[in-house]
């Protein structure tokens, strides 16, 4: 049996994997909260459990793994309640019960994991079902002197459990949150302390009845109520992503062996974040992708599983589109292959490459390395019939479902051809019978002769359009002549309505007037790429740029400003309507040579900290609702700072951008337009605004705080204030 060794996050060290009972491994798996969809990062972890499992069920294990889903709301439910998730919010205004999102979550849930090809554990078990079993352990953890009860509440005493922070090394609690500890509970004995129970406060949906009185239970302890029903009290692995080690696992550990008296898992796995472009994953940052988000830009699910094979599980992985592009290429060619080529074994040609997969995977779980071993087979010389034999005995553990690609069954038309073309060759009439071949291929297939006749392939599947992936992808028309007097800009998500409007009001309000519109679809997927396409094929003032992604607003401005060809360029929100022409406004406005900025709504400041809207003339910034500039001025003032990927306070920034070069801003008075809601604005959630909008401001301050010179009012100096 093939000796597996895995790295322990409680003893930081590689150690050999044995199950403590050799006839079945028992391995926890966190699952997810189901109020909303899993994403590519959670997803990520899934996929490593999954590779475990393969990897152990080859070395000759039987495993068996316990998902749990989280349903019952416990600490996250208070975050829900404060409005933090719109679609739940949502959903419960539509009438829709708790048990009914859930419902749906799992569902999704569970489709994500089949088109990935994970296996399904042996038990999904959800925490609403087994909150007796919560209530059996607190009672017993207070019996045995490791909880207490606090007004209706029951903690888990820390500094009764000697190892506590072993897994973590937060001894101290020092990873504790600096949220948790503002808004620490007087109950507590020990901020450390963590609750098992929580009394229910009025007017709370999700409760349950209990020796303390109706309440619900803490998060942790769901886990361990789950994983001793289900595996019992000692488990052989448990896993989940980093950011469960601490407080989720280090808490669950506690709890478990306080109440056991014994070793709770013997070996704990977790897999490192995922990043989007760089970024931690956030929705509010609009880069927490789901797996449909991937499916709706054309991409199929196993490109994932087979891009998350290239990263080690202890190394953080960064996606990118352009990434899961080339992975999808690679699923291709390995799914050409095996349709290409009959599999026939030959052990004496693969046992090494078996034996270099093998020890690849053994090496805690190598999955990159053992990918690279399969490449370098593929590439060696030998027979491919021997190969792909190969590559099907080690996909039962990469898992891209390559044993279900089947030859491809051509269209009778096809056949004919096959036929003539054999009968041609058996005759030795080869010219004639490469003609017929050049015209299977021109039908869209690839052709191979093996020893069991001719095999066909379509050629690769079309790969999703190759559109703009990076900012830096965008040619800069800077320094390139004007073609046109003015360039409208417009930076567009998913927002087809307010796009149609936005387009039509421009094209209809600006017609006599030698202009483009440039139109940046900043990643859509709702539509509006067809839509622009379309228009765009029949009205040759349009010009569309699409990114394959959210590149951020910021990004998505810049895009406008290195593309437009017009000498004066005017950047419109998709919440602004025309309801006239602008242009001679804007126009005279920036002809004055010192007006660098020219736009509809402006702003003043006294001290850089809080700005406030004017109806003057000359203002301290603009806002992006509707901004109007030269070229010749972006030439010398620079392009936007694209780490603003949020609107907020872009604008002022920029502002000060070209403040900061002595130019003057004006307000145009009186433009012809009708704002409507900011649709960006209005479908965030309170905390995402504030979140949001707060790094934006942070980021502005800390490069101008110190710049009053450039603003036209500054304040008395401090000391004479008030
Ligand atoms: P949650 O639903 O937040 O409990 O997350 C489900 C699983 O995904 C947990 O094991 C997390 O540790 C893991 N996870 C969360 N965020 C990421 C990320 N960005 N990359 C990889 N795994 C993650
Ligand atoms: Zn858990």
């Amino acid at each position: 049996m093939m000796q597996i060794s895995l790295f322990n996050t409680l003893t930081r060290t590689i150690e050999p994997f044995t199950p403590r009972d050799r006839s079945a491994v028992l391995m926890y798996t966190c699952g997810p909260t189901v109020y909303r969809s899993v994403h590519i990062g959670n997803l990520r972890t899934y996929l490593m459990a999954d590779w475990l499992r393969r990897a152990l069920a080859r070395a000759g294990h039987t495993v068996r793994q316990v998902v749990n889903i989280t349903d019952v709301g416990h600490m996250r439910q208070e975050q829900l309640d404060q409005g933090e998730d719109k679609v739940v919010a949502a959903a419960l205004a539509a009438g829709q019960t708790a048990g009914e999102i859930a419902a749906f979550y799992t569902d999704t849930f569970h489709q994500d994991l089949a088109r990935l090809g994970i296996t399904p554990a042996a038990v999904y078990p959800r925490a609403s079902d087994h909150v007796p079993e919560m209530i059996t352990i607190i009672k017993h953890l207070i019996a045995r002197g490791h909880a207490y009860l606090a007004d209706e509440n029951v903690y888990f005493d820390v500094a009764s459990f000697a190892d506590y922070g072993a897994l973590s090394g937060n001894v101290h609690g020092e990873g504790l949150e600096e949220g948790v500890r503002v808004t620490a509970d007087p109950h507590k004995r020990d901020p450390r302390d963590f609750a098992l129970w929580k009394a229910a406060e009025p007017g709370r949906t999700l409760q349950w009845p209990s020796p303390w009185g109706p309440g619900f239970p803490g998060w942790h302890i769901e886990c361990s109520a789950m994983a001793r029903k289900h595996l019992g009290e000692a488990l052989d692995l448990h896993t989940g992503g980093v950011d469960n080690i601490f407080p989720h696992h280090e808490d669950e550990r506690a709890q478990s062996e306080a109440a056991s008296g014994g070793r709770f898992v013997r070996h704990w796995v977790h897999g490192q974040h995922l990043l989007v472009d760089g970024l931690k994953m956030a929705k509010s940052t609009g880069n927490a992708y789901t797996l449909d988000d991937l499916v709706s830009r054309g991409y199929d699910p196993v490109a994932f599983r087979y891009l998350c094979m290239s990263a080690h599980y202890r190394h953080r992985m960064n996606f990118t589109f352009a990434a899961l592009r080339a992975a999808q290429q690679g699923l291709a060619h390995l799914r050409e292959r095996v349709r290409l080529t009959p599999a026939r074994a030959e052990p004496a040609w693969s046992e090494p490459w078996l034996t270099a997969f093998d020890a690849a995977l053994a090496d805690d779980l190598n999955v990159p390395a053992a990918l690279g071993v399969v490449w370098k087979m593929l590439h060696a010389p030998g027979n491919e019939q021997a190969k792909v034999a190969a590559l099907l005995d080690v996909d039962a553990v990469l898992g891209l479902g390559l044993g279900d690609v089947r030859p491809c069954e051509p269209p009778p038309a096809i056949t004919e051809l096959l036929q003539q073309r054999d009968t041609l060759r058996s005759r030795g009439d080869y010219d004639p019978s490469d003609r017929l071949r050049g015209r299977i291929e021109g039908e869209g297939y690839r052709l191979l002769d093996t020893r069991e006749g001719p095999r066909l392939a379509p050629r690769d599947q079309p790969l999703p359009a190759s559109d703009v992936t990076r900012s830096q992808d965008v040619p800069s028309l800077l320094d390139q002549p004007d073609t046109v007097a003015a360039t409208i800009g417009l930076v567009v998500g998913n927002a087809l309505d307010d796009l149609r409007r936005c387009v039509e009001r421009v094209l209809r309000w600006c017609a006599g007037e030698s202009m483009e519109l440039f139109v940046v679809d900043n990643g859509s997927t709702d539509g509006s790429r067809q839509w622009l396409d379309e228009r765009a094929a029949v009205e040759p003032r349009l010009r569309v740029l699409h990114t394959d992604h959210d590149l951020g607003e910021g990004a998505g401005r810049n895009a406008v400003l290195k593309q437009a060809r017009g000498a004066m360029v005017v950047l419109v929100d998709t919440s602004i309507e025309l309801s006239g022409n602008p242009l001679p406004a804007l126009r005279q406005t920036l002809a004055e040579s010192d007006v660098g900025l020219a736009g509809a709504y402006g702003l003043t400041t006294e001290n850089i900290q809080c700005f406030e809207e004017t109806d003057g003339r000359e203002v301290d910034a603009l806002e992006g609702y509707l901004l109007a500039i030269r070229r010749s001025v972006v030439r010398d003032v620079g392009l936007m700072d694209e780490k603003y990927r949020f609107y907020r306070n872009l604008d002022i920034d920029y502002s000060f951008q070209v403040r900061e070069r002595g130019f003057r801003l004006v307000r145009a008075p009186d433009l012809p337009l009708i704002m409507h809601p900011h649709r960006i604005w209005n479908s965030m959630s309170e905390e995402q605004r504030d979140a949001l909008s707060k790094k934006n401001f942070n980021r502005f301050l800390h490069r101008w705080r110190e710049r009053t010179d450039l603003i036209r009012t500054p304040a008395p100096p401090a000391g004479r204030h008030h």
